[in-house]
């Protein structure tokens, strides 16, 4: 039963690319695919606040969460490190904007604004939690969630109540999201059938080298980051893995949305993974708003594409600039379609390269999207693995979900 929605998932895949390809006026289906992505993030806060609560009160061990905390962070970042560089190289290899004849006309790009590290760090802390749920900032019902589940822990009895409605709620959530999940393959559909539609082979063919690029470098990344992480560290068949976590893959590849996929992702870890509720509530919703690998591969990527474009050579300090902005601009960008494009602006100004290229890469960004956002996506589960085993946390059985 467990592969079934799956198989499901990859024959309306395949599907849509032939409808795509073929069909006219397949355009149409795209409510679907809206459908879909509604239902998703209509799961998303509340499968996210009520889990959290429920696994922090329930390790109720603040070393413990500090120390898992600390691993999620260190490995978020290392595997980001690791995945700039690689995309650094792959745009040394592929070479994708040299001798390209694309004129990237009068567009004028405004330099995207950052708020500053300490600015940033501030923010993560809610003013009004409520405001928090309501707009949907991860960062900060993490933050209240965690308070919330350590105060339960402290207060003991009186706060069984409080543990016992979250507990309750998770369920709920959980139930829900494997209804939503039933119409996936639906949503896959009219998701890719109109891309396919949209972009023809003249909008296409230009830019092959750097959609390659993209893609061979994420794949590279999981083949060989993920799978000797999952392996060294989290004791798993990195097939198991990849298959575990291949629903979450594609809908991260159809929707473009990291955060709008964590209720699948959250699904197929504790799942198909095995891992346990504790560490998948804490580990992927930070994941989905800090982890991107596959943004952080497209950074590096776009940043070589552009300086080969104006026929610049870089310097070292420049490329030690791109791998350090690029790392923290992948951290910034939200999980949401083409925010990656938006960071672009951040690492080719410190880089000090000319802003122009965004116009030709914006072109076929959706494309390039879909595979960040699926490599986003697994980076995110693999350190769910990874913690979770380094910590005693993989369940038996799956607790929850049983839908
Ligand atoms: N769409 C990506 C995500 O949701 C972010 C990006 O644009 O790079 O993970």
């Amino acid at each position: 039963m467990k592969f079934k929605l799956l198989t499901q998932i990859f024959i309306a895949f395949i599907l849509a690319i032939i409808f795509g390809l073929w069909v006219p006026g397949i355009e149409k289906v795209q409510p679907l695919g809206d459908l879909f992505l509604r239902l998703i993030k209509f799961v998303i806060v509340p499968l996210v606040f009520s889990t959290l609560v429920v696994g922090v009160a329930s390790t109720g061990d603040v070393g413990k969460l500090s120390r898992m905390g600390g691993k999620t962070v260190i490995y978020y970042l290392v595997t980001t490190a690791i995945a700039i560089t690689i995309g650094i190289s792959a745009g040394f290899i592929f070479s994708p904007g040299e001798g390209l004849d694309i004129d990237p006309g009068e567009t004028t790009v405004e330099p995207s604004e950052s708020q500053g590290v300490i600015q940033t760090l501030l923010n993560i802390i809610p003013t009004n939690p409520i405001q928090s749920l309501v707009e949907g900032n991860i960062l900060q019902i993490i933050f209240f969630a965690l308070f919330i589940g350590i105060g339960i822990t402290v207060i003991g009895k009186k706060g069984n109540t409080v543990y016992e409605f979250f507990d309750g709620f998770a369920e709920v959530m959980y139930k829900i999201t494997g209804w939503v999940m039933k119409i996936a393959p639906l949503g896959v559909f009219g998701l890719i059938a109109p891309i396919v539609a949209q972009y023809g082979a003249d909008l296409l063919m230009p830019l092959i080298k750097i959609i390659l690029a993209v893609a061979v470098a994420v794949i590279f990344h999981a083949m060989i980051v993920y799978s000797t992480a999952v392996k060294m560290i989290g004791k798993m068949n990195p097939i198991t893995f990849f298959k575990g976590i291949l629903p979450a893959t594609m809908v991260a590849f159809s929707t473009t949305s990291s955060s709008g996929t964590l209720p699948v992702t959250m699904k197929n870890t504790q799942e198909n993974l095995k891992v346990s509720e504790r560490v998948s509530s804490f580990v992927l919703p930070l994941g989905a708003t800090i982890n991107m690998d596959g943004t952080a591969i497209y950074l590096g990527i776009s940043t070589l594409f552009s300086a080969q474009l104006f026929g610049i050579e870089l310097t070292f300090a420049q490329l030690l600039m791109i791998i350090l902005t690029g790392t923290l601009a992948s951290i910034g960008t939200a999980g949401v379609p083409g925010a990656g494009l938006i960071m672009l602006t951040m690492v080719l100004q410190s880089a000090g390269l000319p802003l122009e290229a965004i116009a030709v890469v914006a072109g076929i960004d959706r494309i390039l999207d879909m595979f960040r956002t699926a490599i986003n996506v697994m980076g995110d589960a693999s350190a769910a693995v990874v913690v979770a085993s380094s910590e005693n946390e993989m369940a038996q059985e799956s607790e929850n979900f049983t839908a």
